[in-house]
């Protein structure tokens, strides 16, 4: 009988958990490897001021070009990198490239002066040690000026060795490197800790710009959470604009900028170029056309 328990038990569990330990122990080998290799790659997304509809930066996206199963995104492995640490040699890797390709914008496209590019950073690889260090020795190689970098952080990055967090942070604020709290509105979002934090940038989550047509009080949410940021001298960027409606009850908000596949999906570094190189040729038109009919 026991034996017979032993073969049942074996059956129902065994296969399935080996099986889910060994992909797992494989995508884990995969995505070393693809670091290593630098099978990334680094999309560009385009943060608009939607008043004149003007460039203001890039948010950079890291992709993973895995051999068999595709292009696969950063919700389906960031965790895992951050979990195994590989986010380290990741992040170092994308914000390298975001730095490299900014210069090169910033040299090339009298528009780009200003643009300031942003890079996703996760908690973990924040509180790596040498994070600070690293950052500086890339922006000296790059020659890029800090002011021109944001990084993004989620408020989960405070859920762990909060003094130390804020130490980098500050740090990195002294340096003169711009700061984004990412993903408002989806974890603890108190609103009464944002004045004691460096974030230059508040930036709203898509779920509050996905049902604003239907939904009355995310409306609400939305307009107290545009005023109060307003009044603590805070930047706003809507995510996930994907309507000329959602575009227009931010405007009516007084949210100033904004990103989606309204303006442009995330695209590699060269369609990217092409997209602004377009339209800014198209808002040079616009401009030259008001000009004649005034
Ligand atoms: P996030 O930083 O909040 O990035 C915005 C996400 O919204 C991106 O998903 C982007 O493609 C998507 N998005 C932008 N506009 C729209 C829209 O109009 N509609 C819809 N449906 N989606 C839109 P993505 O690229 O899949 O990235 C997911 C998350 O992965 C990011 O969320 C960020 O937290 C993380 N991530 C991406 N790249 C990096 C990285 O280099 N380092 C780290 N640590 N995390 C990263
Ligand atoms: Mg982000
Ligand atoms: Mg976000
Ligand atoms: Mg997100």
């Amino acid at each position: 009988h026991a034996k017979k328990l032993g073969l049942s038990t074996y059956q129902v569990f065994e296969p399935k958990m080996h099986s889910h330990t060994v992909e797992l122990l494989q995508i884990e080998n995969d995505l070393r490897r693809a670091v290593e290799n630098k099978d990334l790659r680094v999309y560009y997304q385009p943060i608009i001021n939607l008043s004149n509809r003007e460039i203001t930066g890039f948010e950079t996206l890291v992709r993973w070009q895995h051999q068999t199963r595709g292009f696969i995104n950063p919700d389906d492995f960031i965790p895992l990198a951050e979990e195994t640490g590989l986010i380290i040699p990741l992040g170092r890797f994308v914000l390298q490239n975001a730095c490299e390709k900014m210069q090169q914008w910033r040299s090339a496209y009298t528009e780009a002066k200003d643009w300031v590019i942003h890079v996703n950073v996760s908690g973990k690889q924040l509180c790596q040690s040498n994070f600070v260090a690293e950052l500086q020795a890339i922006l000296k190689q790059t020659e890029m000026l800090p002011q021109n970098l944001k990084l993004e952080v989620t408020e989960s990055v405070f859920l762990n060795q909060v003094p130390r967090v804020m130490e980098i942070l500050h740090e990195l604020q002294f340096l003169g490197i711009q700061l984004a709290l990412d993903d408002f509105g989806t974890g603890y979002s108190s609103l009464s800790y944002l004045h004691k934090l460096p974030f230059k940038t508040l930036k709203i989550d898509r779920s509050f710009i996905q049902d604003l047509e239907i939904n009355n009080d995310k409306l609400g949410i939305l307009r107290a959470i545009v005023s109060l940021a307003t009044h603590l001298g805070m930047d706003v960027v809507a995510e996930g604009i994907e309507t000329p409606h959602q575009m227009a009850q931010l405007k009516a908000l007084k949210c100033e900028y904004g990103q989606g596949y309204l303006f442009s999906k995330p695209l590699d570094s060269e369609l990217m170029e092409a997209w602004f190189q377009a339209e800014c040729l198209s808002q040079e038109e616009q401009k030259a056309c008001n000009l004649r009919t005034e």
